[in-house]
């Protein structure tokens, strides 16, 4: 059994505005994880909590920072597409023309694992979830660290994934040995996961890279049914992150699935203690309680959602109601994550009816 104290560590902060000129902090990076340490690091998707994914101990740390339940395994991130072979076994072609296609990328694509894979980084599964990042500090830190990084989102086990330092800085302060800060996140929302290791090809998450993309390489792409429902009992949890509480603010939300007229009228007629909006641009002008926007479009949505949760703790939240993002694009990675947040607690509103 592992022990379930975790040790106290010195956190730094490792700033990286510029690559060239922030070589220093880099390395610096590259150096605590071939060491065995920790280290909060910018990915394009969200920021990751990183160790060598070689060194099981390393990696039990990771799972004790987070306070993640140990079969929960963990995305390992390497530079390019062929560096993959070290790791992985039964390489299907289509894993390389994905690859040419959307990577580096928010694409994690999982495959039957070799033994150089220790059972802590796979949660006790026999294969490994492989991801090349896109983000330039990223892919500089596995450079310098010379080992395949694994890293999960560098958040609290439950609570929203980071997509600044200042949000890593909040969960995980001296719980890691450095937090590089390289500003926020461009996509905001954890990468696609597909596996390419069962019978037939199966979407676990949705992200940037949408199914719509995928099926051009994946005609036979399945959908597990966990992206848009909860888990149901007895169903096997392909991805064993679906089956965590993830997300979730204090703030009780609830999904109101309406367009912008309904949903402001229905939200402004509501008189609750510590009531807000999630809401879009276009409902503003509108809203007569406290509101968060996410945006205008689906991109800017899936940017912000996780600082809008955050905030709303901050804020003093108590109900939340959410409007429903479509299911286009990325729009679907937006929803994943937004029923999670409001424990699938979803209404349709149209017109005359109560939500
Ligand atoms: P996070 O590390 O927070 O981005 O979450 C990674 C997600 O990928 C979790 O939902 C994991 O359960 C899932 N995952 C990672 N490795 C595997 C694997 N080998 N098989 C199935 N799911 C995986
Ligand atoms: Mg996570």
């Amino acid at each position: 059994m592992q022990e379930q104290i975790f040790k106290h560590r010195e956190t730094q902060i490792l700033t990286v505005k510029e690559m060239k000129q922030d070589r220093e902090a880099i390395i610096r990076a590259g150096q605590i994880i071939r060491q065995g340490g920790l280290v909060a690091l910018p990915t394009e998707t969200v920021y990751g909590l990183g160790a060598n994914a070689l060194n099981p101990d390393a990696v039990k740390n990771i799972f004790l920072a987070k306070g993640r339940p140990q079969d929960n395994p963990l995305i390992i991130h390497i530079e390019d597409a062929s560096q993959a072979e070290r790791y992985a076994k039964n390489i299907p072609p289509v894993y390389y023309e994905l690859c040419r296609r959307f990577c580096p990328g928010p694409l994690t694509i999982i495959l039957p694992k070799k033994d150089i894979i220790p059972l802590e980084t796979s949660g006790g599964l026999e294969t490994v979830a492989i991801r090349i990042p896109a983000h330039p500090v990223a892919r500089a830190i596995i450079h310098e660290a010379g080992v395949p990084i694994a890293a999960p989102s560098a958040n609290l086990s439950g609570s929203p994934s980071p997509t600044t330092a200042q949000h890593c800085v909040h969960d995980l302060w001296g719980r890691v040995d450095a937090i590089v800060d390289a500003g926020e996140c461009s996509v905001g929302v954890e990468s696609t996961v597909i596996s390419l290791a069962g019978e037939k090809p199966i979407l676990l998450r949705p992200g940037a890279v949408t199914p719509q993309m995928l099926k051009e390489f994946l005609p036979d792409l399945m959908i597990h049914e966990a992206v848009t429902e909860k888990l149901k009992e007895g169903v096997r949890a392909d991805s064993p992150g679906m089956k965590y509480k993830h997300y979730a603010p204090k703030a009780k939300i609830t999904i109101l699935d309406a367009d912008s007229r309904e949903f402001t009228e229905y939200v402004n007629s509501q008189k609750k203690e510590g009531l807000f909006a999630l809401c879009f641009e276009e409902d503003v002008p509108f809203l007569q309680v406290p509101y968060i926007s996410l945006g205008k479009d689906e991109t800017d949505q899936a940017k912000h959602l996780f600082a809008a949760l955050r905030e709303l703790d901050e804020r003093g939240a108590q109900e939340v109601y959410a409007r429903c993002p479509s299911k286009q694009g990325v729009g679907l990675a937006v929803y994943n994550r937004l029923i999670r947040a409001a424990a699938y607690q979803e209404h349709t509103l149209d017109g005359e009816s109560e939500a």
